[in-house]
């Protein structure tokens, strides 16, 4: 967001500097350290497959992964929301907190392996 306050010599005021004028965060941060190569890996995949492609979102709705993104052309919604739902289900799979493979909870919370339930 632009113009927020930055301190100088005569006191606050608002201006644009270097980090406000760029746009918000282009990959939003990963919900859960667990799920961080899940996640790296999903966003070095889109970008071969989209690099002007944009995460709006990523989130977790009861325990599952979702992630929301705007590609920069139609024809390749496709082979992204491949990408994602290959993604989420893994994640369902994936321990939140150290990334090993677990059950799929049976509840809506998040995965955990025996080490960390
Ligand atoms: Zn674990």
């Amino acid at each position: 967001m632009p113009g927020q306050l930055h301190q100088h010599d005569s006191g606050w005021y608002a201006t644009l500097c270097e980090v406000h004028v760029q746009p918000p965060h282009r990959w939003p941060a990963c919900p859960w350290p667990g799920w961080a190569l899940l996640y790296a890996r999903l966003i070095t995949n889109l970008v071969r497959v989209d690099e002007d492609l944009v995460v709006d979102e990523v989130e977790v709705r009861d325990g599952e992964l979702r992630v929301e993104v705007r590609a920069s052309d139609e024809a390749r919604m496709p082979a992204v929301m491949r990408l994602i739902a290959g993604v989420e289900d893994a994640a369902l799979m994936t321990c939140v907190v150290c990334g090993a493979e677990t059950d799929v909870p049976h509840e809506p919370v998040p995965p955990l392996c025996p080490e960390h339930c």
